[in-house]
């Protein structure tokens, strides 16, 4: 109890992932959405992060808003903005092919990557909802070629209602089957990149931000890695029993975010 509550004041931003940790299937967890309203007016600011490269942020934020979560403090964060401040900061001004949606293409573009059609120093693999033929032979060439090659993340399945899609890791492994090669770099979670970006754009420490997920080897992992604290959920993928058997170890362990209302005085 102490050490919850200890943990709980200390937390000046919490970094929360979507699907099973703040709704399923876009139905909200309990009173959610009045529980990020009371975080709120503590003063802790709300991260959503997610491994989901599929969607730019705006998309993010009309689906956020649509459910009745944004506020305009709040900061959406997806695996593909990790990746531009990646590219930017290691290796500005090279020419990258990316494999993604029109929209987070064009969010590429805007970021300053400079995205190419042919001749890529890098090939990009994004969440691309939209991959054809096409575009799996072009970068399949370029990485034999030897191009530096970069994920946004490496989920292998991204969960639905009905049967999980086919998500990056799965084309991670279509690549690999044709050209011999795995990614150089995976940027999104567990990855603490994108840690040390939320770090700097808070100006918080790392004991001062909260990461909150329903996965072990994902989001977990992320906030281990980053320094931060963690509460896994049980609200979504991990059970009770998965975790006895689990090397990563989150700092608390909540039924559902619901319970963080207790702590907050
Ligand atoms: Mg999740």
């Amino acid at each position: 109890m102490d050490k919850i509550k200890e943990i709980v004041k200390k937390t000046k931003c919490l970094v929360l992932d979507m699907d099973g940790t703040i709704y399923l299937d876009s139905t909200p967890i309990g009173d959610m959405i009045n529980t990020l309203k009371i975080c709120r007016e503590k003063g802790i600011k709300i991260y959503y992060f997610t491994n989901n490269s599929s969607k730019n942020y705006m998309e993010y934020v009309k689906k956020l808003s649509k459910i009745g979560f944004y506020d305009d403090r709040d900061i959406v964060y997806t695996s593909a903005m990790a990746t531009i401040s990646f590219i930017n900061s290691e290796f500005k001004d090279k020419k990258v092919y990316v494999l993604a949606t029109d929209e987070v293409k064009k969010s590429f573009s805007e970021g300053g990557v400079n995205v190419v059609e042919e001749d890529a120093d890098i090939v990009l693999l994004a969440y691309d909802t939209t991959l054809t033929f096409e575009k799996l032979k072009k970068a399949n060439e370029m990485l034999v070629r030897g191009a530096i090659y970069i994920a946004t993340h490496p989920d292998m399945v991204c969960p639905t209602a009905d049967i999980s899609m086919p998500d990056v890791g799965s084309f991670i492994r279509l690549l690999e089957g044709s050209s011999g090669r795995v990614p150089d770099y995976i940027i999104g979670k567990p990855n603490n990149i994108a840690g040390r970006e939320i770090m700097r754009a808070t100006g918080l420490n790392a004991d001062e931000i909260t990461m909150v997920g329903d996965r072990l080897y994902t989001d977990i992992k992320f906030g281990v890695n980053s320094g931060f604290n963690t509460i896994l959920v049980f609200s979504g993928e991990t059970t009770p029993d998965m975790l006895k058997q689990s090397d990563v170890v989150p700092t608390l362990t909540f039924n559902d975010l619901n319970e963080i209302v207790k702590y907050l005085d």
